[in-house]
């Protein structure tokens, strides 16, 4: 007995020792402040923060790989304690919720076959992809729902999803979760900056808009008597809602699906509406901004598209200013347009409200003469938008030829200056860029004003130019260097002076695919001469030169993306124009937002390109060629005009306006389309 108590202890003793042994080999030091973190985070082990648990993540965050306000299920308070317990700052960052991308549940949409098998969406989707007829509709299980580890899901009554925004807490567990990829992540500023794409639910309408209004929504919104919402979705695209309720040449409604049925729906008298109602009421619509970046931006040009840069600029949380050589905002709006088609104060008014979400605007200031681009980065602007839109840069200043960007001269105004003996400083390397002919003729005449070296750049190749042997054989007399299938990508310049050209090749092929970075090459330049018709759309930054104080300020440019057919060319120069949006207002409103979100991709750090999938007006989408169970004929309702004997005065506007009650019958003829889902019968 006495002989096993002894034996048991002896064991207990070796365990305890080897126990205290391991304890010291093994140990891990656990940073209290994890401990801490662990308490702080909310414990819903979401995953939003890219971890696989909330114990992982106060890890994460205590070694810094994650940042203090990473937990997206926790919200301001939780960000509040982490940065306590850390000793830091916190920035508060926009909060992202979860939304439903389809529109109509499975009871309404067509269907391939009835699934009656397990009550979840990833199984089902086994299955063909799923029973509709979209591939990117909602299935409609609620495996989303079933996932939300916040119940901030619910089954609507329709079959769909519905989020509560009070409970989301943007964690995107059901983005994770869901087989077709229709519920998404948003913020206002994503909203911004977004473009929509073959991954989404999209209707014919806003799809055309070139400023990309969300349209089916925003006629919802007016139906349902929430025009301050309707006007507000309005805002989010479009910033000058009175103008372009008035002028816009409404592509939206030749596409509008109502056309297979009667009439379009009369989506920019709608839009007129819903604006007008604003400033009838007296108060503006309170609008999202960002939180404030602390980043100064200048803006040549207070048109349309300047304004539109200008705006969204702001709600993104920079500061613009706007420089404009007019003494007043407006550009072609208040120069071209009747005051009875757009009254000045319908512009003032739009105006106002883009300088009131903290714009600010310098008139009288034209770019060359009063203020440079190298003189604005130095002054601390991080960036330099030319966003001068429609204003033809020869026909609208008094001088014939001007510079107002460094080495950059327009072909025809210089060809012109040169045929009349004006004498011009050229420097001694000059590239010509497209002009066809013309350049040829010119690159002669800069040889004989003593420039040392031309070389011309033309973007297709040789055999679709029309140029002759002897074309070429003088060129080569005259030294004159030509480049086939090239493109420039890029101005360099130092102080107010342009040093270099990048270029690069266009591949073969239709000239649509993009031009290959790596291929870039630098060319030295000091004069560049393009054929095109105004200055082009450009944002110049700023080379970093090091610490030292008063280094030459270095410059380069970058071009914003684009919405023209030809969406991923990233080349400052076409032959044939600028690369721009602009034909209309409402196409200058579309360049100045994707100016403002090329700028923010720029500033935060990411590379300055369409999101992959964007609609583009040359984008094969699906959609419905014919329409079934629709009502009788509802006509479109007219726009009231003032009566002709009033007319005399011609600062009177002519067209009066929709009703209340015009606005709601026209806005219920609306289809709410989706992809191919449309209101059959439901409507009136
Ligand atoms: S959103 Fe996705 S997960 Fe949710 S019910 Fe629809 S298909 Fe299923
Ligand atoms: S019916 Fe409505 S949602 Fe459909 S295309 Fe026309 S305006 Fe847009």
């Amino acid at each position: 007995m006495i002989t096993a108590g002894l034996a048991i202890g002896g064991l207990g003793l070796l365990a305890g020792v080897g126990l205290a042994i391991a304890s010291k080999v093994f140990y891990v030091y656990i940073d209290p402040k994890v401990e801490e973190l662990e308490e702080a985070l909310p414990g819903a082990n979401c995953g939003g923060c890219g971890m696989p648990g909330c114990s992982a993540a106060a890890q994460a965050i205590v070694l810094g790989k994650l940042a203090p306000n990473c937990c997206v299920g926790g919200g301001p308070e939780v960000h509040a304690r982490v940065a306590e317990i850390l000793g830091v700052e916190v920035e508060e960052r926009e909060p992202q919720i979860a939304h439903i991308g389809c529109r109509y549940s499975v009871q309404e949409a067509d269907l391939k076959y009835i699934y009656d098998g397990v009550d979840d969406c990833r199984a089902a989707v086994l299955l063909a992809g799923g029973p509709k007829e979209c591939p990117i509709g909602c299935i409609g299980l609620g495996s989303c729902v079933k996932a939300c580890p916040f119940e901030a899901l619910s089954m609507g009554d329709d079959g769909l999803p519905v989020v509560d925004e009070h409970l989301c807490t943007g964690c995107g567990t059901c983005v994770r979760t869901c087989p077709k990829g229709i519920i998404a992540l948003t913020s206002v500023t994503d909203r911004i900056l977004g473009e929509y794409t073959t991954d989404e639910c999209t209707a014919p309408c806003q799809r055309t808009c070139p400023a990309g209004i969300n349209i089916p929504e925003q006629i919802r919104q007016t139906a349902l008597g929430n025009y301050r919402e309707a006007l507000r979705i309005i805002k989010e695209r479009n910033p000058l809602p009175m103008v372009c309720g008035r002028i816009c040449p409404h592509p939206c409604e030749f596409e509008c699906r109502r056309n297979l049925h009667d009439e379009p729906v009369a989506i920019n008298y709608l839009k007129r509406f819903v604006a007008d109602h604003e400033r009838q009421s007296g108060e503006r619509i309170e609008l999202f901004k960002a939180p404030d970046t602390g980043k100064r931006l200048a803006v040549v040009g207070g048109g349309a598209e300047g304004l539109s840069t200008a705006c969204f600029l702001a709600r993104l949380g920079h500061s613009p200013t706007i420089f404009e050589a007019m003494p007043e905002l407006g550009g072609l709006l208040r120069k071209a347009i009747a005051e009875s088609r757009l009254p000045r104060d319908v512009i003032d008014w739009d105006i106002n409200g883009i300088l009131e979400l903290g714009v600010e605007a310098r008139t009288g200031q034209v770019l060359g003469r009063d203020f440079t681009i190298a003189g604005l980065l130095e002054q601390d602007y991080q960036a330099v938008i030319l966003a001068t839109g429609g204003w033809d840069a020869i026909l609208m200043r008094n001088s014939g030829l001007e510079q107002p960007v460094p080495g950059l001269y327009l072909l025809l105004p210089l060809s012109l200056a040169l045929a009349q003996g004006t004498q011009v400083q050229l420097g001694k390397r000059v590239v010509i860029v497209g002009g066809g002919e013309m350049a040829l003729d010119l690159a002669r005449k800069c040889r004989g004003i003593g420039a040392e070296s031309v070389d011309i750049i033309f973007e297709r190749p040789q055999a679709q130019l029309g140029l002759s042997d002897s074309d070429l054989a003088k060129m080569a007399e005259e030294s004159v260097s030509l480049h086939f299938q090239t493109t420039l990508t890029r101005l360099l310049g130092e102080e107010n002076r342009l040093t270099h050209l990048a270029l690069t090749t266009v591949p073969s092929g239709n000239g649509t695919a993009r031009p290959v970075r790596s291929k870039e090459s630098l060319i030295a330049a000091d004069t560049i001469i393009a054929a095109i018709g105004r200055l082009p759309e450009m944002i110049f930054v700023r080379v970093p030169t090091g610490e030292d104080e008063g280094s030459p300020i270095r410059w380069r440019t970058i071009s914003p993306y684009h919405h023209v057919p030809r969406p991923v060319r990233q080349e400052v120069f076409t032959s044939v124009d600028t690369v721009t949006d602009y034909r209309s207002v409402v196409e200058a409103i579309g360049a100045g937002r994707r100016a403002a979100a090329s700028t923010h991709l720029f500033l935060t750090g990411k590379e300055v390109l369409p999101p992959p999938h964007m609609i583009t007006p040359d984008t094969d989408v699906l959609d419905v060629s014919r329409l079934v169970a629709l009502q009788p004929a509802a006509p479109r309702q007219k726009m009231p005009e003032r009566p002709a004997e009033e007319l005399v005065d011609p600062s009177l506007e002519i067209e009066l306006g929709l009703t209340e009650e015009m606005a709601l019958t026209e806005a219920a003829r609306c289809l709410n389309c989706g992809l191919i889902c449309y209101l059959r019968s439901r409507y009136h």
